[in-house]
């Protein structure tokens, strides 16, 4: 069986609409979204160009290696840079849990889109033309494509759809709105309580984050998927008993302090908590159903 891979990575030219992409379908699907041209001006405090203009292009692409390289994170939507599939160490490391899809935009349409090619910060050498960098630079998206999507006479809409429909077929597990609406508030929670018990100030510990991960698993396989009320209120409970232990810690600490800092997310919480839980007999015959606790 595939490995399950939570995140998209997009890879593409620049101007093939990774960010505006990757922003609209953060959104359809609930994911978080990452662009890593951003985390490198953050990491360098320098834009891409003033990189290029002090320490050249290639220093630029030894600095996006080492951003790529240390990403972590699940259920995002991770927008490269354009020169992100030169370096293979990281391509292999963001194609470890993401499938990795080509935004292909043909050459006459990113020329149409892009108007400051020489001070866009595009790690070139300086005497690259655009279509000389659009040849190289096409083999290397291809090569490492998962999934190739057509976007030049697409918009933005149809690109999602086309991605998402390519997806379906793929070793990608989105989770459905509903039981992403419940993830993103189990999340929170356990940042909540993360950051007040073990000192972490914006990010969830290693050992809170296995049980984050483990609680997506369980909603994965959760039988009764759209139609589920909250887990507290579930009559199966298929987590195992030290993770039902943690996770009631947390629900306890948080839940009272998440309709101040997240209220929209209580609110909703609320609202799902108020459906009626199904018994088993609503999910007897489905085939995802696993009843276990693992
Ligand atoms: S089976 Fe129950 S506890 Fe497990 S994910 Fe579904 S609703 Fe939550």
């Amino acid at each position: 069986m595939p490995q399950k891979k939570t995140n998209i990575i997009l890879i593409g030219m620049p101007g093939s609409g990774k960010s505006t992409i990757g922003v609209v379908l953060a959104k359809s699907l609930a994911m978080e979204f990452t662009d890593t041209d951003i985390l490198i001006q953050m990491d360098q405090q320098k834009t891409l160009q003033e990189i290029i203009d002090g320490q050249g292009h290639m220093a630029l692409r030894r600095i996006e290696e080492n951003v790529l390289l240390k990403i972590n994170c699940r259920n995002h939507i991770v927008a490269t840079g354009g020169s992100a599939p030169y370096s293979h160490p990281a391509m292999n490391h963001l194609g470890r849990d993401g499938i990795i899809i080509f935004l292909h935009a043909d050459l006459p349409a990113l020329k149409s889109r892009i108007h400051n090619y020489e001070t866009r910060g595009l790690a070139k050498r300086p005497d690259q033309s655009f279509q000389d960098l659009f040849d190289e630079r096409s083999i290397l998206y291809k090569k490492y494509a998962d999934i190739t999507v057509k976007t030049s006479s697409h918009t933005q809409d149809q690109v999602c759809d086309d991605i998402i429909l390519q997806l379906d077929q793929s070793p990608f597990i989105p989770l459905t709105s509903r039981l992403q609406r419940e993830f993103n508030t189990i999340k929170a929670m356990v940042k909540l309580y993360c950051n007040e018990h073990h000192e972490t100030e914006d990010i969830i510990c290693n050992e809170c984050s296995e049980l984050v991960e483990y609680s997506r698993d369980r909603l994965l396989c959760c039988p009764f998927q759209e139609k589920k009320s909250t887990c507290g209120k579930c009559v199966v409970h298929c987590y195992k008993k030290d993770m039902q232990k943690k996770v009631i810690d947390i629900m306890r600490y948080a839940g009272p302090k998440m309709a101040l800092k997240h209220p929209l997310m209580a609110m909703q919480h609320f609202i799902d908590s108020r459906k009626k839980p199904p018994g088993l007999s609503a999910h007897a015959g489905n085939s995802r159903t696993k009843l276990n606790s693992k």
